[in-house]
C-alpha cells in the first residue's frame, strides 16, 4: 500500500501543552504535529523530559489541570477533534476507542480490587454486557495474554501477580474493547530484560488477534523502536525533531540529535569500540528553553544562527521530516 492510500487514524496538529509553575510557564509540548495511520506501530522516542509522556497524556486528555493545560492545537481521532469533546464524551472514548498501557502497572491497577473485577468493570462500562459475559470475556483476555488458569487468577489481587503478569493484565485490559489506538507508555521499562521482549511480542500478537489496533509506542529505547515500529518520531525539548520510517532512520539519520542517539548505541555489527559515544550536556529545562534550536547547546555542528532562529520541521524527502537549519531538502522542504 502506498503512503497516500493509508488512512489517518490520529492527527496531531500544533499541539501545545503548558504547565503553570510558580508564576512561570513550562512548555512541555510546544507545537507537536504528527499522524498515525491505521494498523501502524508508531514510535515516539526521546530522552526523559523531552515531552513524550505529556504528548500521550494530552491525547488521552489526562493532563492534570491545574497546573497543566492544553493551550492550543488539534488532536483529531478518526476525524474528530478530541479537544472539542465534553468530559463525559471523552470517558467513552478512553478504553473503548483509545486505550493506554502505563510504565508501571501497579500505579494503574487498583490494589484493593481483584484483577477480575477491574477487567470486568472496564468491559461492562463500555459494552453494557451481563456480568457473566464480562467474566467470560475477562477470562478469554487473560488467557490470550498467557496467564495460566485464567478463570481462577481473575480472583487474585494485583500484588499476587508478578511485574510481568501485571503488565500482561494491563495489556488484556487495554485491548479487551478492541480499541482503534493503543498508547503504550514505556510498557517494558519497569520489567526485567528477559520479560521485556516477551511483553513487546505479546502486545503485537494480542493486538493482531483483537482487531489490529494502531499503536503509539513511547520509549527512550531505540532498540525497542527498531524491533517494533513502522515509523518513528524523535522528540527533544518539547518538539518533534525528526519523523521517518524506522529503516530509513537507522540507515541515514538526518538530525544531529538522532545521529547522536544512534551513535551511542552498541553496534555488534560495526567495528569494536572501547567506549560508546555520548551526547555532551543535558536536556534544557522546560522552564527556560533557549530561543533558537533546542538542541543548539549540544549540537556538534551548530552555527551562530542556530541559537537565534528556531528551525521548522520540514519534509526533506517524501515521508521524512527534520527540524534542522542544515538539512534543507534543497528546495523540496515543506513545513507542517
Ligand atoms: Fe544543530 Fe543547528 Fe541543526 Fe539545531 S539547527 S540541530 S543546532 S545544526
Amino acid at each position: 500500500m502506498s503512503r497516500d492510500d493509508r488512512q489517518k487514524l490520529l492527527e496531531l496538529r500544533d499541539l501545545r501543552t503548558y504547565f503553570d509553575v510558580e508564576g512561570r510557564t513550562a512548555k512541555a509540548v510546544d507545537g507537536v504535529s504528527f499522524d498515525i495511520y491505521t494498523n501502524e506501530v508508531f514510535g515516539l522516542v526521546g530522552e526523559s523530559g523531552s515531552g513524550k509522556s505529556v504528548t500521550s497524556l494530552s491525547i488521552m486528555r489526562l493532563i492534570p489541570n491545574p497546573p497543566g493545560r492544553i493551550e492550543s492545537g488539534e488532536i483529531r481521532f478518526r476525524g474528530q477533534n478530541l479537544l472539542d469533546l465534553s468530559f463525559a464524551e471523552m470517558r467513552k472514548i478512553r478504553g473503548n476507542d483509545i486505550s493506554m498501557i502505563f510504565q508501571e502497572p501497579m500505579t494503574a491497577l487498583n490494589p484493593v480490587f481483584t484483577i477480575g473485577y477491574q477487567l470486568r468493570e472496564g468491559i461492562r462500562y463500555h459494552s453494557k454486557c451481563s456480568k457473566a459475559e464480562a467474566e467470560d470475556r475477562a477470562t478469554e483476555m487473560l488467557d490470550l495474554v498467557g496467564i495460566p488458569d485464567p478463570r481462577r487468577r481473575l480472583k487474585d489481587y494485583p500484588h499476587q501477580f508478578s511485574g510481568g503478569m501485571r503488565q500482561r493484565a494491563m495489556i488484556a485490559m487495554a485491548l479487551s474493547m478492541e480499541p482503534g489506538l493503543l498508547i503504550a507508555d514505556e510498557p517494558t521499562t519497569a520489567l526485567d530484560v528477559t520479560i521485556q521482549a516477551q511483553i513487546l511480542e505479546l502486545m503485537l500478537k494480542v493486538r493482531e488477534k483483537t482487531g489490529d489496533a494502531s499503536i503509539l509506542l513511547i520509549t527512550h529505547d531505540l532498540a525497542v523502536v527498531a524491533e517494533t515500529c513502522d515509523r518513528v518520531a524523535v522528540m527533544y525539548g518539547g518538539k518533534i525533531q525528526e519523523i521517518s520510517e524506522v529503516k530509513a532512520l537507522f540507515k541515514t539519520p538526518l538530525h544531529p540529535y538522532t545521529q547522536g542517539l544512534l551513535s551511542s548505541l552498541p553496534r555488534p555489527d560495526k567495528q569494536k569500540k572501547t567506549r560508546l559515544d555520548t551526547i555532551p550536556g543535558i536536556v534544557p529545562s522546560i522552564m527556560s528553553m533557549p530561543p533558537g534550536c533546542k538542541f543548539a547547546a549540544r549540537c556538534p555542528i551548530a552555527e551562530p544562527r542556530c541559537e537565534r532562529d528556531e528551525p521548522e520541521l520540514r519534509e526533506i524527502t517524501p515521508g521524512r521530516f527534520c527540524r534542522c537549519h542544515l538539512v534543507d531538502g534543497k528546495g523540496g522542504g515543506r513545513a507542517w
